[in-house]
């Protein structure tokens, strides 16, 4: 990995469906707005600037939004509009750098390093894009410069909104000090209170703790959040297209003559790959499976047999990826007997669950959002053992080599 400092821009548009929604809507301009919920039962998509006066927040209950500002005006939402607005802007984001990793579908990283000859200098390339981006779609974004992803991120963050901070190398110690720790990515309520419990409330206070204390309260997870307190995060800028599916498959020990008998196997990789989805916010509309067939051709070759489809809606939901593949096995016909059996989720995109998945979907899909947030939740405490489903013990034999996304940190 190079030493040498490196140009990460965050860029992020401004409260995006609510802007969407007053651009379009001369009549909400300067009107607290709040997309999504609007049948009283959801929670709130996003708030226009004028809503979150009154504290309204995305994936706050909407009859809490509507409890502390009852003259807001609730609107219901079009993401097929909204999708189309994102497409555009992330074009726009495609012009200025090669490496953009879309974190959501109004939110990305773009690497600017070395760019400098071509756009200028970053501080001037991004108001030409923060210009770029209004004169095209009409809406604010917010951008943060620094020389890593995280602090990129809350600069981006602390502009908004419509505004742009830049923290160069030599400032990021001085920058991070005053924040709250709660501002480090990773640190939810529980590391908060431990760290709260050692009397560290900012990040400088983290910057300057001992490493065995923090080892103590947290393990080597302390440490690390240490590291990014003062500014060390390595992590790159990783392009979307790098990733075009994930998948998940295994090689029995045992050839397996029955297809009831892959139900299960099927089951763990839908879960597996769901997950490293909703870590990536990502969703996929294809769904595919791969079969290995026990049948040698000889020169330890086999033959193949893959099924796809598309999905009327991106997922990213282990059931729903289960349902699929299943329903494709169902189709493989003459059946033979089996050495290895894959899933794998294609057509990704960006998705942004906590806006869009619960606000504008039907309570059976809020449901399982919410499931689904507790099963990330238990996993990530415990790791992949606790979770395996029943009887259907998949032994991860012969899988992908090197770190998956989505299964990184
Ligand atoms: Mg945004």
């Amino acid at each position: 990995m190079s030493t040498a400092p490196r140009t990460i821009l965050h860029a992020d548009l401004d409260a995006f469906f609510a802007a969407v929604e007053q651009r379009d809507r001369p009549e909400l301009r300067g009107k607290p707005v709040v997309v999504g919920g609007a049948a009283g039962r959801g929670v709130v998509a996003a708030a226009s600037y004028e809503a979150r006066v009154y504290g309204i927040h995305s994936a706050m209950p909407s009859f809490e939004a509507r409890r502390r500002c009852p003259h807001a005006i609730f609107v219901a939402g079009d993401m097929a509009k909204y999708r189309c607005e994102s497409r555009r802007v992330f074009a726009i984001f495609d012009r200025y750098s090669p490496l953009v990793e879309g974190l959501s579908m109004d939110e990305a990283f773009l690497d600017l390093t070395g760019t400098a000859r071509l756009l200028g200098d970053a501080v001037s390339a991004a108001e030409r894009l923060r210009a770029e981006v209004r004169a095209a779609t009409g809406l604010t974004l917010s951008v943060g410069i620094a020389p890593v992803k995280m602090v990129a991120k809350i600069a981006s963050d602390l502009a908004k909104p419509d505004g742009l901070r830049v923290v160069a190398p030599d400032e990021v110690r001085a920058f991070l000090a005053p924040l709250p720790v709660g501002r480090i990515w990773g640190v939810g309520a529980v590391a908060r209170a431990r760290l709260d419990a050692l009397g560290i409330a900012t990040i400088g206070d983290l910057a300057a703790a001992p490493d065995e204390m923090l080892r103590r309260a947290l393990g080597g997870f302390g440490v690390g959040l240490a590291g990014l307190a003062r500014g060390e995060d390595a992590r790159a800028v990783e392009p979307d297209r790098e990733a075009k599916s994930y998948g998940e498959e295994n090689t029995f020990e045992r050839d397996v003559a029955e297809r009831a008998a892959l139900a299960d196997p099927i089951h763990a990789h839908a879960d597996a790959i769901a997950r490293r989805l909703r870590r990536d916010r990502l969703a996929g509309h294809g769904v595919t499976v791969k079969l290995k067939l026990a049948r040698p051709l000889g020169r330890g070759r086999y033959p193949l047999v893959t099924r796809s489809l598309l999905l009327r809606r991106a997922t990213d939901d282990g059931e729903a990826i289960a349902r699929a593949a299943l329903s494709l096995l169902a189709r493989v016909e003459p059946w033979e007997p089996i050495r290895l059996v894959g899933v794998a989720v294609t057509r990704l995109e960006p998705n942004d669950a906590s806006q869009l998945a619960l606000a504008l979907r039907g309570p059976t899909d809020q449901r399982r959002a919410r499931l689904n947030a507790a099963v990330d939740a238990i996993h990530v405490r415990f790791g992949d053992q606790k979770l395996r489903r029943g009887a259907g013990d998949v032994r991860r034999t012969g899988l992908s080599t090197g770190i998956k996304r989505g299964e990184r940190e």
